[in-house]
């Protein structure tokens, strides 16, 4: 039997010794099945990644769906800006570029001959909205503007320059009209696009990390195996800002392709013929899938890079008691340093699949610019092509300006997919199966009332090497089971397996009968409560790290577990005596104070069932007596299963269960064993020799 839920599937080729040593360690779901290479349907890959992303973003649609309005609308009033200068300029009189403005009508029909601009849809669209609103700025024109007609002119021609010079005026009013109109439009729609998909990115950021956190504390215990912290803090901060930095990259894609949309669609309408041309830069794109396909494949191996590097950071900071024991620091900030340098080199990697194909767009568009001038002069000549200067230079203008946002869109792109390696590694995580979901039917856990059984309990953490072996014994309710035995024996996985980290691969543990996995598991550990070797205290108050075992607790009810504890003393003494943080005041700590305050926050559940791993084994004698103290206090009318290597702690337990390899060998109370003269009654002899020996 085996409680490693997710079995190895084929992982891809390490590339050097230490990705070799990486991927040495199966079993385990953050190395098992990970889609870490770069191979298999890229597209398919992409747009599963893109619709994963939205689906997070599916609960902010509206700011999302208001972001893009903006977005649309930044793009038009951008083409929209220099689609306007040609018309303008035409009806100035100054589409002639190079000649001086028209000075009366017959010069004016010149230049409209020369380049009609106005006969093109565009132009013919642009004049319109130009003529409407000189409508309302030609009043404005005062006459003191315009300049008297030759004297030999007749009414009509007096009339008629009279207009033209009140148009031209009215023109640039009015161009200053739409412009500021244009630029009230951009700064609203750039300061609400960016605000909104900033918004959109951070909530989705805060929802994914969610996720993952829930996820991982929701995974069995064999998923936070000591080597693979590293890997967990990594998804769970550097890959969750991987999938708002995806998202960030869609939205600038999004942006950069509606700009490259709406200009193409002026270029469209300024010349199909010619926008053909723009169309055979299209082939050199083709290069483009391969370097996609580099940049995401080197991507997954940079982030096993990263995630090394913080396992090497990891393990020097819970190692740095050893590393300073034994003067290491040189040799571990030289094995950092290492790590790093292979992250670099991965970094650099992908850069240069990006870089090469951010070149390729250089080269396209310069590509372009050139078959552009070259092809469609050459078809202007030719008369083939039926352009005006003015249009061709409208032409250029637009597709210059298009070159930014293609660049940018490029970049972008190539950016999600390196973001890819990232969302794919959080997407894994998120998408793991729930830990150990309760049965349909399971109900509340109301305590025990008359026994805790273990029926026949075996269990392996790997497939063929059992732990476990038919262990059966009864914790009648309200009173002390104590397991002894050598270490390696399986006396703390029994403890795992009371608080539900795992389950027994076979036979059951009973409460009153009932199989333990036919209570909800939140009820059953709201009614439980643990006391481990190592006491952990959260970076919180020391109240707060006593409220930890029941978050309603009153603070009341907090001195009072604190005093059966015997720590109350202690911690009024401190400066802010409750409110003192429990990092600080730790360091001033002893262990054995340290222990206390987890048997209040033990307490102060008030618990049906409770499991004391080896609550002792680190102190001292002193701190030993005030914690043995303590605990009886906590046992007191409690089902509880102690686990003791000092077996003078547990002499008074009312039933001692020894342990070898797994099996029950031994049981009985400690006189009845200590006559067996089997064991137990070794063990006893071995320890009271050692114990006599140290003092
Ligand atoms: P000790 O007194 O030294 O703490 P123990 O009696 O509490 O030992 P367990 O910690 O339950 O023994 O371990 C029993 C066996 O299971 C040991 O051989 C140990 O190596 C193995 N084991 C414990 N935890 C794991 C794990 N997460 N994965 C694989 N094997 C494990």
């Amino acid at each position: 039997m085996t409680s490693t839920p997710h079995q190895p599937e084929s992982s891809p080729e390490p590339e050097s010794a230490a990705e070799a040593a990486l991927d040495a360690s199966p079993g385990h779901p953050l190395r098992d099945g990970r889609p870490e290479d770069g191979d298999g349907n890229q597209v398919g890959r992409l747009s599963g990644n893109i619709k994963n992303i939205v689906r997070w973003g599916r609960p902010h649609w509206k700011p999302f769906v208001a972001a893009l309005l903006f977005m649309s609308m930044m793009s038009f009033m951008n083409v929209g800006r220099i689609v306007m200068v040609l018309p303008v300029l035409n009806r100035l009189g100054l589409a002639d570029l190079g000649s001086k403005p028209a000075a009366n009508l017959e010069e004016q029909e010149a230049v409209e001959r020369v380049g009609d601009y106005s006969d093109s849809t565009l132009g013919r669209m642009v004049e319109h909205v130009v003529q409407w609103i000189n409508g309302m700025t030609s009043h404005w024109v005062p006459d003191s503007w315009l300049d008297p007609a030759p004297p030999d002119s007749t009414p009509e021609q007096i009339a008629a320059n009279v207009d033209l010079q009140r148009d031209r005026y009215a023109t640039l009013m009015s161009t200053l009209l739409m412009f500021g109109l244009i630029t009230l439009l951009m700064c609203t729609a750039t300061y609400w696009d960016t605000y909104l998909s900033m918004y959109v990115e951070l909530q989705i950021g805060m929802d994914v990390r969610e996720a993952v956190c829930r996820k991982v504390l929701d995974q069995p215990l064999a998923f936070f195996d000591e080597g693979k912290r590293g890997d967990i803090f990594n998804r769970a901060l550097g890959d969750t800002a991987g999938y708002s930095r995806g998202l960030s990259m869609i939205l600038g894609s999004l942006r950069s392709a509606l700009q490259v949309g709406s200009s193409f669609v002026v270029l469209l309408f300024l010349s199909p013929v010619l926008s053909l041309v723009t169309v055979l830069g299209l082939p050199f794109l083709l290069p483009m899938k391969k370097l996609s396909m580099r940049t995401l494949k080197r991507s997954h191996k940079r982030q096993k890079r990263a995630t090394e590097l913080v396992e090497t950071l990891h393990q020097n900071l819970s190692g740095v008691r050893t590393v300073k024991a034994f003067g290491s620091e040189e040799r571990r900030v030289r094995e950092f340093r290492a790590t790093d340098e292979a992250l670099s080199a991965s970094a650099l990697r992908v850069q240069r699949t990006k870089s090469t194909s951010m070149a390729l767009v250089a080269f396209i568009n310069n590509f372009l610019a050139v078959a552009l001038v070259l092809g469609g002069g050459w078809f202007i000549l030719r008369g083939f092509l039926d352009v005006s200067l003015p249009e061709l230079l409208l032409f250029m203008l637009v597709l210059v300006n298009m070159y930014q946002p293609i660049k940018r869109t490029i970049r972008q792109f190539n950016d999600l997919l390196d973001a890819m390696a990232s969302i794919e590694r959080t997407t894994y995580v998120i998408d793991l199966p729930e830990g150990m979901p309760d049965r349909p039917d399971a109900v509340d856990f109301g305590g025990v009332q008359q026994s805790l059984r273990f029926e026949n309990v075996s269990f392996a953490y790997v497939p063929g090497s059992p732990v476990l072996d038919d262990v059966t014994f009864e914790i009648p309710a309200g009173s002390t089971v104590a397991v002894v035995g050598p270490s390696g024996a399986g006396k703390s996985t029994l403890c795992d397996m009371l608080l539900r980290f795992y389950n027994p691969g076979s036979g059951r543990i009973t409460l009153d009968g009932r199989d333990m996995r036919d209570f909800k598991r939140n009820s059953y550990l709201s009614k439980t409560a643990c006391v481990t070797q190592t006491p952990f205290l959260f970076h919180a108050s020391i109240g707060d790290n006593i409220r930890e075992g029941n978050h309603a607790a009153t603070d009341e009810q907090i001195q009072a577990a604190a005093k059966a504890a015997f720590i109350h003393d202690h911690i009024a003494a401190l400066p802010r005596g409750y409110d003192e943080e429990a990092g600080e005041a730790g360091a001033r700590m002893s262990g054995g104070q340290r222990q206390r305050i987890t048997i209040a926050r033990a307490l102060v559940r008030d618990p049906a069932v409770l499991v004391l791993d080896e609550a002792t084994a680190s102190l001292d004698t002193a701190s030993e007596q005030a914690v043995q103290q303590a605990l009886e206090r906590l046992r007191a009318g409690r089902t509880t299963l102690v686990v003791a290597h000092r077996l003078s702690t547990i002499r008074d337990a009312d039933c001692i269960i020894v342990l070898d390899e797994g099996r029950v060998v031994e049981r009985g109370t400690h006189d009845e064993l200590i006559a067996q003269s089997g064991l137990y009654a070794k063990l006893v002899q071995l320890q009271d020799v050692s114990s006599r020996a140290t003092t």
